[in-house]
Order: C-alpha cells, then sequence, then structure tokens
C-alpha cells in the first residue's frame, strides 16, 4: 500500500519552480509551584558552573560556539520587570517552570508570541526550514496512518505548535494527490502566539469566508489543499469525536520544566530568584516544592542506578500531562500521534538552554529575548501513555532511521532528477541535516567523514490507538 505514495510532487519555495516541474514522490514509501520562604533560600554555590550548553551539544542546525555567554547591557524590558515583580510580590524565587513559561509564552511579551523567531535571520532553525521533504515525509507518515485506521471520511489533523507553518504547508502540497485522504482532512492548529498564527495562515495559502447568514462563524480554508483550518490556544479546545492523527514537532522541548538538584539534604528544586543588585540568579529551595511529587512519579519509572549516578534532574510536568491527554483522545477517538524532538529515551539530567541568533547564550540572560528549550524525557513520554488504556506506544527511533525507513532517500533522488544545480546542492545539504551524523543509514563513504546532522539526536516516537496495529515504520 505503501507503493500508493510514489506520486507527484514539486520543489517548494527557496526555488523559482515551474509549473512542470513535478517529480515522481517516492518511489517506496517507503505547575508553577512557589516558595514563599525566601529566607531560607540556599544560594546556589555554583552558580559559577559552565552552563549546561557548555556540556551538551544540540543541533537545531547551525548553531556554533555552544560554551558561548553573553551577558550584554539591555535596557529593562517589560518581560524582565514582570518576572522581578512575580518574584518581588510573591516574596521569594519562583521555579524554573514558571520562569520558563513566562519567558516563552507570556501573553504580552513571551518570546514567541510577537515574532518570526525561525530561519537564518531568527535565533534557529527547525527541520521542516531545513527541507520540504520533512514535511513530505511527515505526510508519507500520516497517509499510512489514515489507511491504518481504515480511511475514515473525517479526520482532525492537528499540529502542536506549528511554527510558520511550513511542516504542513508541505504536507498537505506532496499528499495533494491523494484526494480521499486530502478530503478527510480538518486542520487545527494548536498555537499560542498571534503572530505565528498569521505567518501560519499566510503559509498554508488561507481564505476567509463569511458564515451563511452572517452569523455564523467565519470559515478558513487552506488553498493548498482546499481544506478548513482553525486555531486553538490549547489541545483541549480542538474538537473531539472524530479520529485525529497529532503532531509534535519541536513542540514538547518548549514546555516548561523543573530542574532538581541533589544537596547534602536530599534533592532540592532549583529556583529563579533577583539578587541585591536586580540580577536573576538561581538558588536551591530549603523544602520540597509542589513539582517533587512529579519527580518522585519520574524516579519510580526509573532504575536505581539510573538515578545515583544523576546530581541533577529535569521533569517536565506538562509534557506528562500533555501525553496523557493526547493519549486519551486517541484512546476513544482513534488515530494516532507523532512526537519527533531531541531527546534522550532516559531522564534527562541539566539540559535547558537559551539560543539567541544561533547561539547558545545564559538561560538568565535578557530573558524573552532568546529561545529556551530541553531534551526531551521520551521515557516519560511512554510511560505517562501507557498509564493510558486503549493505546500503544512505538519507539523512540532516531530521525535518521525514521525518515530513511520512510523513503526519504528516494524521495530526495527522484527531487534531484529534475532540478537545477543550485537546487540540488541545496536538496543535498539539507537531506544530510535532516538524517546525518553518526548512524546517518545512507552514507557511504568514511565513518570519520559522515555528516553533521539531526539524525541522532533526534528521536521520534508513536502513541497509537491499540486497534490500529503497529505504525509504519516502527519494528
Ligand atoms: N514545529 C515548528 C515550531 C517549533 S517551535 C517547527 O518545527 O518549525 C515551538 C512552537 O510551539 C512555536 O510555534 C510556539 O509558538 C509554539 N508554542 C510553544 N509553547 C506553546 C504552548 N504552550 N501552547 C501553544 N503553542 C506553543
Amino acid at each position: 500500500m505503501l507503493r500508493k505514495f510514489l506520486s507527484q510532487a514539486s520543489i517548494r519555495r527557496n526555488f523559482a519552480v515551474s509549473s512542470s516541474s513535478s517529480l515522481a514522490f517516492l518511489r517506496q514509501c517507503s505547575s508553577s509551584s512557589q516558595n514563599p520562604n525566601s529566607h531560607f533560600v540556599e544560594h546556589l554555590e555554583d552558580s559559577t558552573e559552565p552552563p549546561p550548553s557548555a556540556t551538551i551539544s544540540i543541533d537545531r542546525t547551525a548553531l556554533y560556539n555552544p560554551s558561548e555567554h553573553s551577558h550584554e547591557l539591555y535596557a529593562e524590558s517589560e518581560l524582565v520587570k514582570h518576572l522581578k515583580n512575580i518574584i518581588k510580590f510573591r516574596g521569594g524565587p519562583i521555579t524554573v517552570a514558571e520562569y520558563m513559561e513566562e519567558v516563552l509564552t507570556n501573553p504580552k511579551a513571551g518570546y514567541y508570541i510577537n515574532r518570526d523567531v525561525f530561519g537564518a535571520d531568527g535565533d534557529f532553525i527547525t527541520s521542516p526550514e531545513v527541507s520540504q521533504m520533512f514535511g513530505e515525509m511527515i505526510g508519507v507518515w500520516a497517509m499510512c496512518l489514515w489507511e491504518q485506521m481504515g480511511k475514515p471520511n473525517k479526520v482532525n489533523l492537528v499540529e502542536l505548535g506549528p511554527g510558520r507553518g511550513t511542516l504542513l504547508a508541505d504536507l498537505l502540497r506532496g499528499a495533494s494527490k491523494f484526494k480521499n485522504f486530502m478530503n478527510s482532512l480538518q486542520i487545527h492548529m494548536v498555537e499560542c502566539s498571534p503572530a505565528l498564527q498569521k505567518l501560519q495562515y499566510e503559509n498554508l495559502k488561507c481564505t476567509t469566508e463569511d458564515g451563511a447568514d452572517g452569523n455564523e462563524e467565519k470559515r478558513i480554508n487552506s488553498t493548498l489543499a482546499e481544506t478548513p483550518v482553525s486555531w486553538h490556544a490549547t489541545l483541549e479546545q480542538v474538537p473531539t469525536g472524530l479520529p485525529t492523527i497529532i503532531i509534535a514537532h519541536e513542540f514538547f522541548d518548549a514546555l516548561p520544566l523543573h530542574q532538581f538538584q541533589k544537596a547534602s539534604r536530599g534533592w532540592c528544586e532549583k529556583m529563579v530568584d533577583v539578587t541585591e543588585n536586580s540580577s536573576f540568579r538561581f538558588v536551591l529551595s530549603p523544602q520540597p516544592t509542589p513539582a517533587t511529587l512529579y519527580l518522585m512519579k519520574r524516579c519510580k519509572w526509573a532504575e536505581t542506578e539510573e538515578i545515583a549516578k544523576l546530581n541533577h534532574i529535569e521533569v517536565c510536568p506538562k509534557a506528562m500531562d500533555l501525553t496523557q491527554e493526547i493519549s486519551k483522545r486517541i484512546g476513544i477517538d482513534g488515530g494516532g500521534a507523532l512526537i519527533i524532538d531531541y531527546g534522550l529515551n532516559g531522564i534527562v539530567s541539566n539540559s535547558l538552554q537559551a539560543i539567541r541568533k544561533h547561539k547558545f547564550v545564559d538561560i538568565l540572560d535578557n530573558p524573552g529575548s532568546a529561545d529556551l528549550s530541553a531534551y526531551v524525557d521520551f521515557a516519560a513520554i511512554r510511560h505517562s501513555a501507557e498509564e493510558v488504556s486503549g493505546v500503544s506506544v512505538h519507539g523512540p527511533m532516531t530521525q535518521s532511521q525514521f525518515l530513511g525507513s520512510l523513503g526519504i532517500n528516494f524521495r530526495v533522488e527522484a527531487l534531484l532528477e529534475n532540478c537545477t544545480e543550485e537546487q540540488a546542492e541545496s536538496l543535498r545539504t539539507g537531506y544530510w541535516r535532516l538524517v546525518g551524523e553518526g548512524e546517518a543509514p545512507f552514507w557511504e563513504g568514511p565513518d570519520d567523514q559522515t555528516p553533521i546532522g539531526m539524525g541522532t539526536r533526534y528521536l521520534a516516537m508513536a502513541i497509537v490507538n491499540q486497534k490500529q496495529g503497529v505504525p509504519v515504520p516502527f519494528p
């Protein structure tokens, strides 16, 4: 059945595309918490320790010089004032999770709220922006799942955190020849940023029609595929009752997390405080905080030896709760979810990082002007999903294995057959950025020359309704 997806598609944006440049598609488808006891808060001795960015290597591609710190002087922004006010009026420090949530999604001044942060001129680049092939391959995955679901007439296709909307635009263009699939789609974008919602509207080439009698809600359609599109602030707001396909690419890494540090008195939560000279600093909470419950839950899923060797642990209650929400929906309505992100299949220790203009910077430096993100704990996602009945969890597998098994090598070959030299160069570079590094499956040269990319640090995991069997391309 996968072979059916061998059809036509063209090279997208970035390239001048002639309408005749359609190509054979694939040959084979191949809680925030607070601590009012500020007086007792222990100041972190090791605040001069190198930032996590110096010890981890994360590829949102094009990042370089990871150990660089920046403490440029800046006029205090609204967000900085707001954070300081919260700490002041609360009478004590806030959790890293609360800090992260305010920094990223504060409705007035959050990092994502008012701007386009992606691409060469932004702060970081994601896979859909690297190559059209990424969205197309996710389209192949979604169509295969739809077939396994028994080709329902109506399906909710939900994307969590769609960024510029590029992934979905490429998915819709790539799948446009599959009329039954396309006709079944109701697209739902879960996006907190009004600026990005607007960009998504434009990139999906949407049009708005007034409701029939003027009182009905306006209807928005993507002219890329004549599919209805709607926007929501949370997954909870997406209507239930239809089988659902959920895509979350680089969404979980932006969810607020709590950081814990081992101290002489046991695990303490790391908090954000303000010093007497008004700069942010980390402190340790003197007593258990509400998030400790999540720490205990997470540790129950781990081997004692795994925890014994750690001095830091990150826990993301929002990721655990969202996974359960996704799983319940899929368990009841049918369908499946695909989560792709950078992360580990186990406890994550100390990965929170800030990225500005393609460089790692200090997490506390001018909050709101840099992206904050962390490794995703895929094992916690698996355990959270497995607590819900009616779903099965598959993976994680590396992005390289995932895209390779879905047939990205056939796709790149098909595109290379009919393009200019400049386009070919861009396709090859994009391909290696998506699948390169270490286990890149199609590299035939010497190991020490394996192209660097996002192939192994990014992992893919699927949660599907149990009735649908194993989703491709999971073993
Ligand atoms: N998936 C895209 C963008 C990843 S960046 C890509 O791969 O290019 C994270 C995205 O999630 C942004 O669109 C951001 O605005 C959105 N986002 C972050 N936190 C969110 C939240 N709590 N609720 C809804 N959207 C959120």
